[in-house]
């Protein structure tokens, strides 16, 4: 595609200093909150820390963001945090509208239905049946295809028959919660190659409703809350650095959707957290919550890189698309305590390096996408500008490093039969806890640190609404209380859709496309 020019960000709305509704974070969950809520009649104030490029049109954002055959790396928030071996690993977030959604591969998984029927247990509200009833609604959004073997590229289409020759049935099935080990092109939302974000799908077609204010560049600091110390019970307003200046908007109701840093480092400013931590920060209890920030997890992944083979490079150097993701492995360690089908995906991609015999890398990581291991995000200061500490805690589990070194060693037959050539980094040593802790990398999905439920780590309930407070509730992907066994952007679409028609009502109706159209796919 060609490249468009960087956007100038839209002209800043006014300072709107009171709302019915204020929504933090305009990112994946947050745009699907924003729409439903507009669509109330509401006055809605959406709070992004980035910024706004605008409605989409196709020269108005920054190239990276809209290019879907490969991660973007613009926008981030810096995060980064411990290895299980203490190296640090950077943990990507995107700090613009859409959040992860304008950043990501754009591949997309519902996962497995137990998992999802196993977090409901406890609650009326939530079953595999309400995703069901969210599902459809959320591809049409999103304008998710379901990619053909003619639409793969040549290291992806030898991926795919490589797992076949090693006994896995080809079986496009990742938005089935019903689906089972085996290998499947990845849909995408990417219509004419373009990452169709979230902001795209849900925001823009309300961003006209005079009742909604988008504010970018706003960086949330605080709830305000009313109530007697440490007995919380109600949001007053949020405090927002917004364009520099500090700003409270008085607010009947406050959705958190600023991630799973984000929100959980928004309740632990406002005193909702492990009063403990709180007290050692300075920070006011407002509420006793010991789950804020605990919980948090990723999927691990063990990977292995090779220079592709200088037949395969030749090929790829003669297209004019090389999109780096398209197929996705779902394999069984055979030892999830669930039973699932599958616990492992592996998804390989290949990306240019001039420094590599032949100018091509090909990546194949396998992520253990049930993990046992917990850690936890802290405070390292009541300052919103200071990032906080993030520790995943990857591989504390040891039944997570049995499982993720029978990945690795579920990875050969495949490899076997791939156009490799010679192998990049340090080749795996069996037994392969040293080699998994020295190496090990993440997927990029948290998880967590709001989890919903009912138990004294919980942090909201079924309702997205946090245990004490009446008018807060957060609807992103803090709140699983375990990552999904998935890719993580649409079981948060499909999370914030739920949780969004609570609060507010039905579905708003999907807009008439606009271009670009959805490629015939
Ligand atoms: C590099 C990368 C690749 C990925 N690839 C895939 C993939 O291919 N498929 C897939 O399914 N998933 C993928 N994911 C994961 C997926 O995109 C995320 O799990 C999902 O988008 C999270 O959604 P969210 O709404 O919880 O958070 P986000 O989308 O991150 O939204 C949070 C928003 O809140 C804003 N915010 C945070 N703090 C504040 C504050 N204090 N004040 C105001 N605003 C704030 C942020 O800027 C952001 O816009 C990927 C993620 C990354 C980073």
């Amino acid at each position: 595609m060609t490249a468009p020019a960087p956007a100038e960000p839209v002209a800043p709305a006014a300072p709107a200093t009171s709302a019915d509704v204020v929504v933090v974070g305009a990112g994946t969950a947050g745009a699907v909150l924003a729409s439903y809520a507009a669509k109330t009649g509401a006055s809605v104030v959406l709070l992004e820390a980035g910024p706004d490029p605008g409605p989409w049109q196709p020269l108005s954002w920054p190239a990276d963001l809209i290019d879907a055959d490969r991660v973007a790396t613009s926008h981030d928030w810096g995060y980064s945090g411990p290895a299980a071996d203490g190296r640090v690993l950077p943990f990507p977030r995107a700090r613009v509208m859409g959040g992860c959604s304008s950043h990501n591969g754009c591949t997309q998984s519902i996962g497995w239905r137990g998992d999802w029927d196993a977090w409901g247990a406890s609650s009326r509200d939530w079953s595999s049946a309400e995703l069901d009833r969210h599902r459809a609604h959320a591809i049409k959004r999103l304008r998710i295809q379901q990619p053909t073997v003619a639409d793969l590229q040549p290291f992806q289409r030898a991926f795919l028959d490589a797992a076949g020759a090693a006994g896995l049935p080809h079986r496009d099935d990742l938005l089935d919660p019903d689906g089972g080990q085996g290998v499947a092109i990845s849909p995408v939302n990417a219509p004419e190659s373009v990452r169709w974000n979230s902001a795209f799908a849900y925001l823009d077609p309300v961003r006209d409703c005079l009742n909604l204010t988008v504010r970018a560049n706003a960086l949330a600091d605080r709830i305000e809350l009313t109530g007697r110390p440490g007995r919380a019970a109600t949001a007053a307003a949020v405090i927002a650095v917004i364009d520099g200046r500090r700003t409270r908007i008085r607010a009947g109701q406050v959705i958190l959707c600023a991630g799973v840093y984000g929100s959980a480092e928004i309740l632990l400013r406002s005193g909702i957290g492990p009063a403990p931590d709180l007290r050692r920060l300075g920070i006011p209890v407002a509420a006793n919550l010991p789950g804020v920030g605990a919980n948090l997890h990723d999927h691990p992944t063990a990977i292995r890189s090779f220079a592709a083979a200088p037949s395969l490079a030749r090929e790829l150097d003669h297209l004019n698309r090389v999109p780096d993701e398209q197929v996705v492995a779902k394999l069984s360690t055979g030892q999830d305590p669930t039973g699932a089908p599958y616990d492992l995906h592996v998804f390989p991609w290949t990306e240019r390096d001039p420094s590599v015999a032949g100018g091509w890398r090909v990546v194949v990581p396998v992520a253990l996408i049930h993990p046992a291991s917990r850690g936890a995000l802290r405070l390292r200061s009541a300052d919103p500008a200071v990032r906080s500490h993030a520790d995943h805690a990857f591989l504390s589990d040891p039944t997570d490093t049995e499982r993720l070194a029978a990945g690795l060693t579920g990875l050969d037959p495949i490899l076997a039969n791939l156009p490799l050539g010679e192998e990049l980094g340090e080749p795996p040593s069996r037994p392969a806890a040293a080699w998994l802790r020295r190496n090990h990398e993440h997927y990029w999905h948290p998880a967590g640190t709001c989890a919903m439920g009912g138990g004294p780590h919980a942090v909201v309930d079924e309702t997205g609404t946090v245990h004490g407070l009446a008018n807060v509730r957060i609807a992103d992907a803090s709140v699983f209380p375990d990552v999904p066994r998935a890719t993580t952007a649409f079981p948060t679409v499909l999370v914030a859709e739920h949780l969004a028609g609570l609060a507010f009502g039905p579905a708003p109706a999907p807009p008439a496309p606009s271009a670009p159209q959805p490629s015939a796919g």
